[in-house]
């Protein structure tokens, strides 16, 4: 009886130290990881890098229990950490709008917004259903001002299924014409198929959108999407390479029966009655609905310095081979910029390449991007210059003003990746309206 009495206290006892332990050492772990969170938000405040680029979480500290789920969910990495058990965006600017924290958050404290309160951005009006204060007209994809290609598709079928949910009587070519053959036209291409509608897509180049036009060979990160009638797409570890992700396009375009009318472009549109007269190179076509899904690929952001038109500035790189031993300098510090000079300066092109970053870090470019440049760095002499921008463009060389002296560099190739810019004068012309958000959602919708 005494013996038993004494195992259950030395069993008790036991007990309470091992938990005591795990809970020293958990707390440990907890004050650690708030302090490399705090130094990482206090880097973002002091070098001015802490207002996000886009679409980006809004977080109700009083709904927030610290649970962290969201800050494993980022497929960016630590874009979001723990701060005294809150959820904080501590690297704002290398949060590129995925919206997994949103989904993962279980008290519904995160709203996902655009701009803040001191910088607001323009987006077009769209209520949450996609429609623009154009009745009848949408906007789903990147025109709309959220990247990625899973959101695109997100946007195409919920675009598709409120237009094509009330169609007007009047008579027309088609229920439905969908501008722009990318993830975002392909995902409400095919919602119209599944629906049995009437529809068009038509696009000015080729199937597949911005993809088509991506770096022979780019590794894609997608997270699963799904598209209507063939369902989840979903990709190990999420990369899977342009060919690839085009090839599913292909294969799904082919399952659906979607068809999609290439070369035709978009050129104006007019709202007659309760019908649109939609211009194209083709001719005119007229719609019930039309949902724009045209990317804004079309306008690249530019540098605005002379020289800018030479030929041999561009804003893409499609093909790497075809660049060798040439001088070739790589102005932007994100994702964009960070792959582009990977696949220039790789060792078999004998390239050398400058990699130009506005800011004095890679403050937009996610972790395995650096490391990669860091090795290149190591191995191949790839530059990269921090606070550095171009100044002026010649034919074979380029000024560019590095900290505070102004250097030449021989140059026969300019690559621009610094993002593109929203086509304000296109779609004021259409009659959308433009909102600056400041830390605000979409419109409810109506
Ligand atoms: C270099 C780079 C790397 C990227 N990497 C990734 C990544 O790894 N993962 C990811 O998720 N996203 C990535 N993105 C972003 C992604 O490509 C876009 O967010 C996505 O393609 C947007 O889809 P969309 O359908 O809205 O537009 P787009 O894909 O841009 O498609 C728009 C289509 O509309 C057509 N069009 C335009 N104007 C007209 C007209 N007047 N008439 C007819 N057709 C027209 C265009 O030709 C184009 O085919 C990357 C983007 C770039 C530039």
């Amino acid at each position: 009886m005494v013996l038993h009495y004494l195992i259950d206290h030395i069993t008790i006892v036991f007990f309470l130290l091992v938990s005591a332990v795990v809970v020293l050492s958990r707390s440990k772990g907890r004050a650690k990881h708030h302090k490399k969170a705090k130094a990482k938000l206090k880097i973002a405040v002091d070098s001015q890098m802490n207002e996000p680029m886009t679409m980006h979480p809004d977080i109700d500290t009083s709904l927030c229990i610290g649970c962290g789920a969201c800050t494993t969910a980022c497929p960016e990495g630590d874009i979001l950490q723990l701060i005294n058990h809150k959820a904080v965006l501590v690297t704002p600017t290398k949060c590129v709008g995925h919206g997994e924290c949103e989904v993962v958050c279980p008290m519904g404290a995160i709203d996902l917004v655009f701009g803040t309160k001191t910088r607001g951005m323009d987006i077009p009006r769209v209520s949450t259903n996609y429609e623009t204060n154009v009745p009848g007209m949408y906007i789903a994809g990147e025109l709309g001002g959220m990247g990625l290609i899973r959101n695109a598709v997100k946007q195409g079928v919920m675009a598709a299924d409120h237009a094509l949910s009330n169609l007007p009587n009047a008579k027309a070519d088609t229920d439905i014409l969908i501008v722009g053959a990318g993830p975002a036209g392909i995902a409400a291409g095919m919602n119209a198929v599944a629906k049995k509608k009437n529809y068009m897509v038509i696009e000015q180049n080729a199937f597949g959108g911005t993809i088509y036009s991506f770096p022979r060979q780019k590794l894609v990160m997608s997270h699963p999407f799904n598209l209507p009638i063939v369902g989840l797409a979903k990709f190990p570890q999420h990369e899977v390479s342009k060919e690839e992700l085009l090839s599913y396009f292909d294969k799904v375009r082919k399952q659906a029966g979607l068809k999609v009318q290439e070369k035709t472009r978009f050129e104006n549109i007019e709202k007659k009655g309760d019908i649109f007269v939609v211009k194209t190179n083709k001719g005119d076509i007229t719609a019930r609905k039309v949902i724009l899904s045209m990317g804004v690929r079309g306008s690249p952001r530019k540098l605005g310095v002379p020289g800018e038109d030479k030929p041999k500035v561009t804003y893409n790189l499609i093909d790497p081979e075809q660049y060798q031993k040439k001088n070739i300098v790589v102005v932007g510090g994100g994702n964009a910029g960070a792959e582009v000079t990977q696949m220039l300066a790789d060792k078999r092109w004998g390239n050398k390449v400058h990699q130009l970053v506005r800011t004095g870090t890679f403050d937009r470019c996610n972790e395995d991007n650096q490391n990669r440049l860091r090795t290149l760095e190591k191995e191949v002499g790839l530059n990269i210059w921090f606070n550095s921008g171009v100044v002026s463009i010649h034919d074979d060389y380029v000024e560019i003003k590095k900290e505070n002296e102004v250097v030449k560099v021989p140059n026969d190739f300019i690559f621009v990746m610094a993002g593109a810019e929203l086509p304000h004068k296109f779609l004021s012309s259409v009659g959308i309206k433009i909102e600056k958000k400041f830390g605000e959602g979409l419109a409810k919708a109506k």
